[in-house]
């Protein structure tokens, strides 16, 4: 009999804000498979006959490659096994849940996604910031920050500084040139923008400044992964 997968959200860091479903199938699991940014207290509410693997990759230091975890996932899988894939946020928001499901599928193995709360959203909510707001901001648009040097991936900054709210994933490292960009495509220098470092855990920090500013306040104070970028008129509208 072959066992099934299940792709699921973890949410953004704190443990409550998994979803229910999500929850649920979590301790049902025989198998679970989790990245570095799933909330390490959600492991502990696995089944204790659970068997718990860590796909962890940090940026350049792999673990186990995509192609190992995909093909992990359908070993235990045609073992019969009900096998949770727990990552972080939402597991198609620069999570590679998209290969995942599509190894699975290829793997004729039944797979299910449940969706999470991303960080995207999650970590100017926390901060905050809406991401939307009447008069300031019609439209929001999320990005990475790591691929931009890739030769597959450029970022279009003309199209990107017309744009009301930005948020930009994975873009510690490239903080002042994904800034300068803007500015150059010619976004306000004097846009309000922030950080929110490790967003909805006890260490969240929230660094505040401007478009212009913010690479500099970021460096100064030690900002690292994980962090959400965020650059709009709606950041202004933070409560103090
Ligand atoms: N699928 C995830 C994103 C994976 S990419 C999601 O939907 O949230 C990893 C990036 O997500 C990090 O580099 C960071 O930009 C962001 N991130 C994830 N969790 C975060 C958190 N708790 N606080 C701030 N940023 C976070």
């Amino acid at each position: 009999m072959t066992g099934r997968v299940f792709l699921i959200g973890a949410g953004p860091g704190d443990p409550e804000l998994i979803t229910v479903k999500g929850l649920r199938l979590l301790q049902a699991a025989d198998v679970v498979v989790y990245d570095r940014l799933a909330a390490a207290e959600l492991l502990t509410m696995t089944r204790p006959d659970a068997e718990l693997i860590d796909a962890g990759k940090l940026p350049h230091l792999h673990k186990l490659n995509q192609e190992a975890i995909n093909a992990l996932l359908i070993e235990k899988a045609k073992a019969g096994r009900r096998v949770v894939r727990l990552k972080g946020g939402d597991p198609f928001v620069f999570g590679r849940g998209g290969e995942e499901l599509l190894a699975c599928v290829a793997a004729g193995i039944p797979c299910e996604v449940v969706p999470g709360i991303t960080s995207a959203i999650a970590a100017p909510a926390a901060a905050g910031i809406p991401i939307t707001q009447r008069q300031f901001a019609a439209n929001f648009t999320v990005i990475t920050g790591h691929e931009a040097d890739d030769a597959t991936y450029t970022l279009d900054y003309p199209t990107l500084a017309r744009l009301d709210t930005l948020v930009i994933l994975m873009g510690v490292a490239r903080l002042p040139v994904l800034a300068a960009g803007l500015i150059e495509a010619g976004l306000a220098p004097d846009t309000p923008a922030a950080s929110i470092e490790w967003a909805t855990t006890p260490q969240q920090r929230i660094i505040t400044a401007t478009l212009a500013t913010l690479p500099e306040r970021a460096h100064a104070e030690n900002l690292s992964n994980p962090a959400v970028t965020i650059i709009g008129k709606v950041v202004g509208l933070r409560p103090d």
